[in-house]
Protein backbone atom coordinates (compact mmCIF):
# COMPACT_ATOMS: atom_id res chain seq x y z
CA UNK A 1 0.00 0.00 0.00
CA UNK A 2 1.63 3.55 -1.12
CA UNK A 3 2.15 5.77 1.77
CA UNK A 4 -0.37 8.26 0.63
CA UNK A 5 -3.39 5.71 0.47
CA UNK A 6 -2.38 4.78 4.41
CA UNK A 7 -2.38 8.32 5.22
CA UNK A 8 -5.85 8.60 3.31
CA UNK A 9 -7.27 5.23 5.29
CA UNK A 10 -6.32 6.40 8.99
CA UNK A 11 -8.14 9.71 8.12
CA UNK A 12 -10.98 8.24 6.45
CA UNK A 13 -11.18 5.46 9.77
CA UNK A 14 -10.92 8.70 11.99
CA UNK A 15 -13.79 10.43 10.06
CA UNK A 16 -15.57 7.03 10.57
CA UNK A 17 -15.11 6.68 13.77
CA UNK A 18 -16.41 10.45 14.55
CA UNK A 19 -19.44 9.97 12.84
CA UNK A 20 -20.66 6.78 14.65
CA UNK A 21 -20.52 8.10 17.87
CA UNK A 22 -22.85 10.85 16.43
CA UNK A 23 -24.85 8.30 15.44
CA UNK A 24 -24.78 6.31 18.23
CA UNK A 25 -25.10 9.55 20.48
CA UNK A 26 -28.51 10.80 18.91
CA UNK A 27 -31.02 8.52 20.10
CA UNK A 28 -34.05 10.81 20.75
CA UNK A 29 -37.36 10.38 19.07
CA UNK A 30 -39.41 13.01 18.80
CA UNK A 31 -40.80 15.57 15.99
CA UNK A 32 -38.49 18.45 14.82
CA UNK A 33 -38.89 21.98 14.43
CA UNK A 34 -37.29 23.10 10.97
CA UNK A 35 -36.93 26.95 10.29
CA UNK A 36 -35.93 27.49 6.63
CA UNK A 37 -35.34 31.60 6.39
CA UNK A 38 -33.02 33.89 4.25
CA UNK A 39 -32.93 35.44 1.02
CA UNK A 40 -32.28 32.64 -1.41
CA UNK A 41 -34.88 30.77 -3.27
CA UNK A 42 -35.64 27.24 -1.80
CA UNK A 43 -37.39 28.14 1.15
CA UNK A 44 -40.79 26.84 0.16
CA UNK A 45 -39.76 24.06 -2.58
CA UNK A 46 -37.44 22.70 0.72
CA UNK A 47 -40.51 22.33 2.95
CA UNK A 48 -42.90 20.62 0.02
CA UNK A 49 -39.60 18.71 -0.61
CA UNK A 50 -40.55 17.27 3.24
CA UNK A 51 -43.78 16.68 2.99
CA UNK A 52 -43.72 14.59 -0.18
CA UNK A 53 -41.23 12.71 1.80
CA UNK A 54 -43.24 11.70 4.36
CA UNK A 55 -46.33 11.58 2.36
CA UNK A 56 -43.91 8.55 0.53
CA UNK A 57 -43.94 7.16 4.05
CA UNK A 58 -47.44 6.84 4.09
CA UNK A 59 -47.61 9.19 7.12
CA UNK A 60 -49.78 12.02 7.33
CA UNK A 61 -48.65 15.79 6.60
CA UNK A 62 -50.59 18.95 6.13
CA UNK A 63 -49.90 22.43 4.97
CA UNK A 64 -50.47 25.75 5.88
CA UNK A 65 -49.96 28.05 3.17
CA UNK A 66 -49.98 31.98 4.84
CA UNK A 67 -49.92 34.12 1.50
CA UNK A 68 -49.78 32.48 -1.82
CA UNK A 69 -53.71 31.69 -2.33
CA UNK A 70 -53.96 33.30 -5.52
CA UNK A 71 -50.73 31.24 -7.01
CA UNK A 72 -51.48 28.47 -9.04
CA UNK A 73 -49.61 26.21 -6.62
CA UNK A 74 -47.68 22.98 -8.47
CA UNK A 75 -47.10 21.05 -5.19
CA UNK A 76 -51.14 21.60 -4.00
CA UNK A 77 -52.17 20.68 -7.22
CA UNK A 78 -50.06 17.20 -6.79
CA UNK A 79 -50.43 16.48 -3.00
CA UNK A 80 -54.18 17.34 -2.92
CA UNK A 81 -54.82 14.68 -5.04
CA UNK A 82 -53.20 12.19 -2.70
CA UNK A 83 -55.08 13.69 0.32
CA UNK A 84 -52.95 16.06 1.52
CA UNK A 85 -55.22 18.70 3.07
CA UNK A 86 -54.49 22.49 2.61
CA UNK A 87 -55.49 25.97 4.22
CA UNK A 88 -55.00 28.39 2.00
CA UNK A 89 -54.72 32.37 3.03
CA UNK A 90 -57.37 33.51 0.36
CA UNK A 91 -55.32 36.94 -0.10
CA UNK A 92 -52.24 37.18 -2.54
CA UNK A 93 -48.79 38.55 -1.65
CA UNK A 94 -49.00 40.88 1.41
CA UNK A 95 -47.40 43.60 -0.69
CA UNK A 96 -50.19 43.78 -3.14
CA UNK A 97 -52.65 44.11 -0.83
CA UNK A 98 -53.49 46.80 1.17
CA UNK A 99 -55.61 46.51 3.89
CA UNK A 100 -54.65 45.74 7.02
CA UNK A 101 -57.53 44.61 8.44
CA UNK A 102 -58.70 42.04 6.09
CA UNK A 103 -55.05 40.67 5.83
CA UNK A 104 -55.23 40.52 9.74
CA UNK A 105 -58.61 38.85 9.44
CA UNK A 106 -57.63 36.11 6.58
CA UNK A 107 -54.13 35.31 8.75
CA UNK A 108 -56.09 35.23 11.61
CA UNK A 109 -58.68 32.83 9.82
CA UNK A 110 -55.64 30.66 8.41
CA UNK A 111 -54.00 30.47 11.87
CA UNK A 112 -57.25 29.05 13.54
CA UNK A 113 -56.88 25.83 11.25
CA UNK A 114 -53.36 26.01 11.67
CA UNK A 115 -53.72 25.43 15.37
CA UNK A 116 -55.90 22.83 15.34
CA UNK A 117 -53.40 20.39 13.18
CA UNK A 118 -50.68 21.79 15.51
CA UNK A 119 -52.91 19.69 18.06
CA UNK A 120 -53.76 16.74 15.72
CA UNK A 121 -51.42 13.28 16.96
CA UNK A 122 -52.58 12.03 13.61
CA UNK A 123 -50.96 15.08 11.74
CA UNK A 124 -47.46 13.88 11.14
CA UNK A 125 -46.01 17.38 10.03
CA UNK A 126 -47.24 20.09 9.59
CA UNK A 127 -45.68 23.31 6.71
CA UNK A 128 -46.12 26.59 7.75
CA UNK A 129 -45.28 28.27 4.12
CA UNK A 130 -44.60 32.00 4.73
CA UNK A 131 -45.88 32.54 8.20
CA UNK A 132 -43.23 34.51 8.88
CA UNK A 133 -44.55 37.59 7.16
CA UNK A 134 -47.84 37.40 9.11
CA UNK A 135 -45.46 38.02 12.48
CA UNK A 136 -43.22 40.36 11.12
CA UNK A 137 -46.42 42.30 10.18
CA UNK A 138 -48.43 41.64 13.19
CA UNK A 139 -51.06 39.55 11.74
CA UNK A 140 -50.46 37.01 14.05
CA UNK A 141 -49.51 36.86 17.80
CA UNK A 142 -45.92 35.70 17.95
CA UNK A 143 -46.50 34.20 22.05
CA UNK A 144 -49.23 32.48 20.80
CA UNK A 145 -47.53 30.87 17.72
CA UNK A 146 -44.58 29.99 20.23
CA UNK A 147 -47.39 28.23 22.77
CA UNK A 148 -49.02 26.25 19.80
CA UNK A 149 -45.53 24.79 18.67
CA UNK A 150 -44.35 24.09 22.11
CA UNK A 151 -47.24 22.30 23.16
CA UNK A 152 -48.00 20.31 19.78
CA UNK A 153 -47.96 16.55 20.04
CA UNK A 154 -44.07 15.26 20.81
CA UNK A 155 -44.02 13.36 17.48
CA UNK A 156 -45.30 16.46 15.31
CA UNK A 157 -43.21 17.80 13.44
CA UNK A 158 -43.10 21.82 11.97
CA UNK A 159 -41.24 23.36 9.08
CA UNK A 160 -41.80 26.88 9.20
CA UNK A 161 -40.87 29.06 5.92
CA UNK A 162 -40.64 32.47 5.63
CA UNK A 163 -37.58 35.22 4.94
CA UNK A 164 -36.72 37.13 7.80
CA UNK A 165 -37.93 34.37 10.29
CA UNK A 166 -38.18 35.69 14.19
CA UNK A 167 -35.10 35.22 16.76
CA UNK A 168 -37.99 33.40 18.91
CA UNK A 169 -38.54 31.23 16.16
CA UNK A 170 -34.98 30.18 15.01
CA UNK A 171 -34.08 29.84 18.96
CA UNK A 172 -37.06 27.09 19.27
CA UNK A 173 -36.12 25.40 16.37
CA UNK A 174 -34.34 22.46 16.45
CA UNK A 175 -32.84 22.91 12.57
CA UNK A 176 -32.74 26.16 11.15
CA UNK A 177 -31.82 26.60 7.45
CA UNK A 178 -30.51 29.51 6.02
CA UNK A 179 -31.11 30.09 1.78
CA UNK A 180 -28.82 32.81 0.98
CA UNK A 181 -29.44 34.39 -2.43
CA UNK A 182 -26.03 33.97 -4.17
CA UNK A 183 -28.20 35.23 -7.77
CA UNK A 184 -31.41 34.61 -9.12
CA UNK A 185 -32.91 34.23 -12.45
CA UNK A 186 -35.64 37.10 -11.84
CA UNK A 187 -32.78 39.79 -11.55
CA UNK A 188 -31.54 39.10 -15.05
CA UNK A 189 -35.60 40.11 -16.28
CA UNK A 190 -36.50 36.17 -16.27
CA UNK A 191 -40.04 35.51 -15.54
CA UNK A 192 -41.41 32.99 -12.73
CA UNK A 193 -41.82 30.16 -14.43
CA UNK A 194 -44.64 27.44 -14.22
CA UNK A 195 -43.25 24.51 -12.93
CA UNK A 196 -40.40 26.34 -11.38
CA UNK A 197 -41.17 28.63 -9.22
CA UNK A 198 -44.81 27.43 -8.31
P1 LIG B 1 -39.43 28.68 -3.71
O1 LIG B 1 -40.94 28.66 -3.53
O2 LIG B 1 -39.07 28.71 -5.16
O3 LIG B 1 -38.74 27.64 -2.91
P2 LIG B 1 -38.81 30.56 -1.69
O4 LIG B 1 -39.91 29.97 -0.88
O5 LIG B 1 -37.42 30.38 -1.17
O6 LIG B 1 -38.91 30.09 -3.17
P3 LIG B 1 -40.12 33.13 -1.51
O7 LIG B 1 -39.48 34.26 -0.80
O8 LIG B 1 -41.27 32.45 -0.87
O9 LIG B 1 -38.95 32.11 -1.87
O10 LIG B 1 -40.46 33.63 -2.95
C1 LIG B 1 -41.51 33.19 -3.71
C2 LIG B 1 -41.23 33.42 -5.17
O11 LIG B 1 -40.23 34.38 -5.36
C3 LIG B 1 -40.75 32.17 -5.89
O12 LIG B 1 -41.35 32.15 -7.16
C4 LIG B 1 -39.28 32.34 -6.01
O13 LIG B 1 -38.75 31.77 -7.20
C5 LIG B 1 -39.11 33.83 -6.04
N1 LIG B 1 -37.86 34.20 -5.36
C6 LIG B 1 -37.25 33.54 -4.37
N2 LIG B 1 -36.08 34.10 -4.03
C7 LIG B 1 -35.94 35.17 -4.84
C8 LIG B 1 -34.94 36.18 -5.01
N3 LIG B 1 -33.84 36.20 -4.27
N4 LIG B 1 -35.15 37.13 -5.95
C9 LIG B 1 -36.27 37.11 -6.70
N5 LIG B 1 -37.26 36.20 -6.59
C10 LIG B 1 -37.10 35.23 -5.69
MG1 LIG C 1 -41.63 30.60 -0.16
Amino acid sequence: MSEQQDKHQQRQQKVKQKVDEKIAAAQQEQGILQVITGNGKGKSTSGFGTVARCVGHGMNAAVVQFIKGTWDCGERNLLEKVGVPFAVMKTGFTWETQNRETDTAAAQATWQQAKQWLQDESIDLVLLDEITYMLSYDYLDLEEVITALQQRPKMQSVIVTGRGAHRRLTELADTVSEVRNVKHAFEAGIKAQKGFDY
